[in-house]
């Protein structure tokens, strides 16, 4: 396999993606190491969880998963309705994968890849999700895309410690 159709590859699975690769990129560099890539067992196969946390991270490119962004409106010239109805499978797929780790006691973080472009501002928010939070309470979701009634997080769970 020549390294263009491999690299073709990739993008058509969408799995280790550049956007994948410099997200986990800053998790290393904020010193959240431990996490496990794609696992088959959890639903959607999560971009980036951290198992014992219950944590995953999942990097979604604006055109494929239908964000409300620039790129993401974008509709392309020709073949329209076969993208329309692509993406909006997408988002379907997406959400009901969500709700499925939601219910199982995860906490989920979306990044665009749009906000990639801010990398500062996106430090702010891994790390904002990662870290233990002071008290226990009602779940915030620090992340406004993925809003989700049954999402039962459990900060008795999350036991990663702060980083200084
Ligand atoms: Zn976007």
């Amino acid at each position: 396999m020549t390294i263009s159709r491999s690299e073709n590859m990739r993008r058509i699975k969408g799995k280790n993606t550049k956007p994948e690769m410099l997200v986990r990129m800053i998790l290393r560099s904020l010193g959240y190491p431990g996490y496990r890539l794609h696992r088959r067992e959890l639903p959607g196969k999560p971009d980036i969880a951290y198992i014992g946390h219950r944590k995953a991270i999942i990097v979604n490119g604006c055109f494929w998963h239908g964000h409300e962004c620039k790129k993401g409106s974008r509709k392309p010239k020709s073949n329209q309705d076969y993208w329309i109805s692509k993406i909006s499978r997408n988002k379907e797929r997406d959400c009901a994968n969500q709700t499925a780790l939601s219910n199982l006691g995860w906490e989920i973080l979306v990044v665009w890849e749009c906000e990639l472009k801010e990398q500062e501002k996106l430090s702010k928010r891994l790390r904002g999700f990662l870290v233990i939070k002071a008290k226990s309470g009602l779940n915030d979701c620090a992340n406004s895309q993925f809003r989700n009634p049954v999402c039962h997080f459990q900060p008795r769970l999350v036991q990663i410690p702060p980083v200084h």
